[in-house]
């Protein structure tokens, strides 16, 4: 069975990619398998080291977004890419919006080895 930490790196990371096409979302949801059986409608991947992301989980503490879990905030802005469902997207054709950012990452961590498993934000 898939861990937290390999859903995570499903999900969230793309380290040797970037998306300088407007299509990279489109393509990238779905060969990361977030297409299936809805569209998932907001994803964030990262293209940094895997290792560089990792590390956040002993970078700034904060509050997630749910106000009650402890999250991690990057101290480097980092490249990511933004893919937001389209308004007139229908499953099964999940049509996204492809943003190329550079922000501090929001994390939560578990595990030992403590790593990242929820991406909860970007700043
Ligand atoms: O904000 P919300 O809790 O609805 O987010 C649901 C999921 O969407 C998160 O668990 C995360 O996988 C993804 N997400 C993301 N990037 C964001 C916001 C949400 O990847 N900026």
């Amino acid at each position: 069975k898939e861990s937290q930490a390999m859903k995570f790196l499903r999900q969230h990371m793309d380290s040797d990619g970037s998306s300088s096409s407007p299509t990279y979302c489109n393509l990238m949801m779905q060969h990361r398998n977030m297409t299936q059986g809805w569209c998932k409608p907001v994803n964030t991947f990262v293209h940094e080291p895997v290792e560089d992301v990792q590390a956040v989980c002993f970078q700034k503490k904060i509050s997630c977004k749910d106000g009650q879990s402890i999250c991690y905030q990057s101290n480097a802005r980092m490249n990511i890419t933004d893919c937001r469902l389209t308004g007139n997207s229908k499953y099964p054709n999940c049509t996204y919006r492809t943003s190329q950012k550079e922000r501090h990452i929001i994390v939560a961590c578990e595990g030992n080895p403590y790593v990242p498993v929820h991406f909860d934000a970007s700043v």
